[in-house]
């Protein structure tokens, strides 16, 4: 008889998305010709870059030929590629090593799976509202501990994120081992400034922490004084592995390609407190587990670097980013509470009047015919709030504000 790994069982389901859907069609059946207006959607809309398009075509004929055929590939990712993102960081007068540099299939395969290279017993914090995947990926392996009455896990610790201390997570309270941060940040489209995040540095560097630091939207960053990566920290190098994607930079949702950062210098300890390097490690895990992002991807990401590559990304960026300053203006304008908008394509929208997350996503979806996802969502401290994405249309976006003026 197999028996299961009880922590699976924990898992609370994934009802956001598919609560969502519910009601929107609810809505649909009674309101057939509502013309509904979706800024909840969070994924990219535009095309992939030219140039991650030809490098691929040319990716493709050479698989076609069994002179440049290409089979398995090295399972860390493709010494191109690797140089290619060692560049990128020098420009930011990183120095990483290429064996520091480890291509995958994407940032939530890494997110999910890092935890794996730790024991279950190591306590956790989160900021809250998160990404769902760091919290999940704990409880499937019995870090989280046990679910509470009020929704919240017994050994995570919740930093919460609110207007009222302007998303600026406070430090924890006690020391944990483990601590996730993601920024610019999803939900909330916030950010730290290069001092509210060397605190964090410093924070686990004082208290033996280890942060995982998600980094997807970090090409959306437009404001000179927000880090792009951690390792502009001096020391994180000790305490950080960094997690980046090509999805929302570059269109590579549907394509598959990120990569993660494990510095030579980061370490954990074994029980008996001898210091172990974290390197080998994710680099056996991956060798085992993980057989290389296709030769196919990983030309496309590489055309991300060229100079065409990169005109052509801040162009794409560059639109959505359009979309979310005219949300951010329009709706402070009418007298809202914004938040986000500036260095990441979400906008976190206070409900009006203390009203509660699905209340003002129904009162949106219902009087002025729009979707959105409602904070709570994303943990405790999302609840009054609902985000919007400005991955969608441009004209849309114009239509959505438009309705909601009309509306106020
Ligand atoms: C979209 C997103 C990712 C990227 O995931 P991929 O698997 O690379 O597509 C990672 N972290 C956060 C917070 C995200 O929103």
């Amino acid at each position: 008889m197999a028996l299961v790994n009880e922590h699976f069982l924990k898992l609370q389901g994934n009802y956001l998305f598919a609560d969502i859907a519910k009601r929107v069609n609810a809505f649909k059946v009674t309101h057939p010709n509502a013309a509904l207006i979706r800024l909840g959607i969070g994924d990219v809309t535009q095309p992939l870059p030219p140039a991650c398009i030809e490098a691929m075509h040319r990716a493709v004929d050479e698989m076609a030929d069994a002179r440049t055929f290409h089979g398995y590939g090295p399972e860390q990712g493709y010494d191109f590629l690797i140089e290619a993102i060692r560049h990128d960081f020098a420009a930011r007068s990183i120095n990483l090593s290429p064996a520091e540099i480890f291509i995958s299939d994407g940032a939530k395969s890494d997110t999910g799976n890092i935890g794996e290279l730790l024991r279950w017993d190591n306590s956790m914090a989160i900021t809250d509202p998160v990404y769902p995947v760091y919290v999940d990926s704990n409880i499937m392996c019995g870090r989280s501990g046990v679910l509470e009455e009020d929704g919240t896990w017994s050994n995570v610790t919740y930093l919460p994120c609110t207007a009222e201390n302007h998303f600026v997570p406070a430090l924890p309270s006690h020391r944990v081992d483990l601590i996730y941060l993601c920024y610019p940040n999803n939900p909330t489209g916030t950010t730290l400034t290069h001092d509210q995040l060397k605190q964090w540095v410093d924070y686990a560097i004082a208290n033996d922490t280890l942060i995982i630091f998600d980094a997807a939207y970090e090409a959306y960053i437009q404001e000179p004084d927000v880090p792009h990566s951690i390792y502009e920290i001096r020391g994180a190098k000790k305490v950080a592995i960094e997690i980046r994607s090509f999805s929302k930079t570059a269109g590579f949702t549907g394509v598959r390609c990120g990569y993660t950062i494990v510095p030579k210098e980061v370490t954990a300890a074994d029980i008996n407190g001898k210091r172990i390097p974290l390197n080998p490690l994710w680099n056996r895990r991956q060798c085992t587990k993980f057989n290389g992002t296709s030769y196919i991807t990983q030309r496309g990401a590489e055309a991300v670097y060229t100079p065409q590559g990169q005109k052509q990304v801040k162009e794409i960026i560059g639109y959505y980013m359009g979309n979310a300053r005219l949300m951010r203006e329009e709706l402070t304008q009418m007298g809202f509470e914004v938040y986000g908008g500036v260095n990441a394509p979400y906008i976190w929208l206070r409900a009006p009047k203390g009203m509660s997350s699905w209340k003002f996503f129904d009162k949106l979806l219902y009087e002025v015919n729009i979707v959105s996802t409602p904070g709570i969502g994303f943990g405790p401290s999302g609840e009054g709030y609902v985000r919007l994405t400005a991955f969608g249309k441009h004209e849309d976006c114009i239509e959505a504000m438009q309705r909601i003026r009309k509306w106020m």
